[in-house]
């Protein structure tokens, strides 16, 4: 019996690590497949892989996004609440927040890719910080 593990597939082709000696290696397989055996071509164990197709990064999952700032820093930050008047809470991460490399007053934007519309697109302004909390409010 071989081993079962879940493949992604980017650009048709499936980003194979095989679970018995993590050799890496990418296969083309046709786009309506579903599930594939492959021999690894080091240690020639047999594994059945199930292919993932979902387009969005697992990483970047509901709650986190990327801030741009003007200086042309990306930072992955959690949205931690959304208020009804527009204004946002985020967290930012440790080093982020001891560098100051975002205060307020200073303009934002994000690359979301969970809630496009809600963070995609516009500005935001920083309104306070508060360790790794900034609170946030959109540009009119
Ligand atoms: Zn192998």
């Amino acid at each position: 019996m071989g081993k079962k593990i879940i493949v992604r597939v980017i650009n048709n082709r499936m980003q194979f690590k095989c679970p018995s000696c993590a050799a890496r290696r990418n296969y083309p397989v046709q786009p309506n497949i579903r599930s594939k055996n492959i021999r690894c071509s080091k240690c020639q164990s047999i594994t059945r892989c199930t292919l993932n197709r979902r387009t969005t990064p697992r990483e970047l999952s509901s709650g986190k996004a990327i801030m741009l700032t003007n200086e042309g820093k990306h930072i992955e930050v959690n949205i931690h609440d959304i208020s009804i008047d527009g204004g946002i809470g985020i967290d930012i991460p440790i080093a982020a927040a001891r560098a100051r490399t975002v205060t307020p007053g200073a303009e934002i934007r994000f690359n979301c890719k969970w809630n496009p519309r809600l963070l995609g697109s516009g500005s935001f302004k920083v309104i306070n910080s508060n360790g790794q909390r900034l609170g946030i409010k959109k540009m009119l």
